[in-house]
């Protein structure tokens, strides 16, 4: 659909899984906090249930075009199951490292149906990243981490899909930060808009960061990344460097939250019906925040992109609600009592 931005050519193999056009879902009760109109992205709707599938696409595109038979990736979770399920739509391997003990259960699950080989090792995904680099070209994978350009280019489609919708930029958008692409994607979207003349302004780029892995916050990397949301448990952001200058030439920034701020956060969307994954809930968290400071201007269009869905990550559900069913006899008179009697 948006051909014309992306490196796509008469010898791409045509890919797809009909990745994209999530829905923008307009949060009530964070416009009526804020005093703004505020969406949310919600990119849990794509087929293995993250924004990965919109730049994973074309990465395994181009690899088989480039005529590579096996996609080699480290991650957290979401880039193994996106890349598991590219792979195996485009007839490749997967190869798929991830840091044993720290991806969510249902992305486990994915990699693993879709018929990827998982290595996990004893370290964090940092380490995961650089066995990657490390093996990739001796053995002949190409790598479809951020790393490789065309995730890039094809994670710009969502900054795209929002202009489209709203009909021009929003004034500022809400982004988790771990490995630091989605933030340059979308940022160098919006600027190839721009230059395109569909929008006359970008938004304020407003990265947020898990305050025990905020390594662009405190401008050096934590060798001991620490937060619950493990989709952003990452130290050595690869993308770095243009997250920091999509951040600063937007007049945006970017901040850590704390994993009770991605807690609370987490819980509000989804009393408005929205479930998304704790690191996705990242951008809400920093929303709230800057709402808090008072940084969100009155009248305002934000958006808040939520990178994944809730479903991928069961046991944090639960562990928020530790017994969530109430267990009775099944009689009519147990069920009333169990709800409190009247119906
Ligand atoms: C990958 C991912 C992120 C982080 O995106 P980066 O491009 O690594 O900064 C955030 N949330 C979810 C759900 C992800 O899968």
């Amino acid at each position: 659909m948006y051909k014309e931005f992306l490196p796509v050519t008469e010898n791409t193999p045509s890919l797809t899984l009909a990745e994209g056009n999530t829905p923008l879902i307009l949060s009530e009760y964070l416009s009526h906090l804020a005093n703004a109109t505020v969406y949310l992205k919600y990119e849990g709707a794509n087929p293995t249930g993250s924004f990965k599938d919109r730049g994973m696409v074309l990465a395994v595109a181009k690899a088989k075009e480039l005529g590579a038979r096996v996609v080699v990736c480290a991650s957290t979770g979401n880039t193994s199951a996106s890349a598991a399920a590219y792979a195996a739509r485009a007839g490749m391997r997967a190869v798929v490292l991830i840091p044993d003990g720290y991806v969510a259960l249902g992305k486990l699950a994915q990699a693993m149906v879709y018929g990827a080989d998982i290595i996990a090792i004893r370290g964090n995904f940092d380490d995961a990243l650089q066995r990657v680099r490390d093996i990739a070209e001796p053995a002949g994978m190409t790598i479809v981490n951020s790393i490789n350009p065309y995730r890039l280019d094809g994670q710009q489609s969502a900054a795209f899909e929002i202009c489209d919708a709203l009909g021009s930029a929003p004034d500022q958008l809400y982004i988790p930060v771990g490995n630091a692409g989605n933030i340059s994607a979308y940022w160098k979207g919006f600027r190839a808009y721009l230059k395109a003349g569909r929008i006359s302004s970008v938004p304020q780029m407003c990265g947020f960061q898990a305050a025990g892995a905020a390594a662009l916050v405190h401008g050096q990397p934590v060798s001991h990344p620490e937060t619950f949301a493990t989709a952003i448990r990452i130290g050595k952001p690869a993308s770095g460097t243009l997250a920091l200058e999509a951040a600063r030439e937007s007049h945006g920034g970017i901040w850590a939250v704390t994993d009770d701020d991605i807690r609370e956060a987490y819980r509000t969307i989804a009393r408005e019906g929205i479930f998304a994954e704790p690191g996705s809930a990242a951008s809400v968290a920093g929303f709230l925040q800057r709402v808090r400071s008072g940084a969100v201007d009155k009248g305002s269009t934000v958006v808040c992109v939520l990178t994944g869905n809730g479903l991928k990550d069961p046991d944090t559900a639960m562990s928020i609600q530790p017994s969530p069913a109430r267990v009775v006899d099944n009689s009519q008179q147990a069920v009333l009592d169990a709800i409190g009697g009247s119906l």
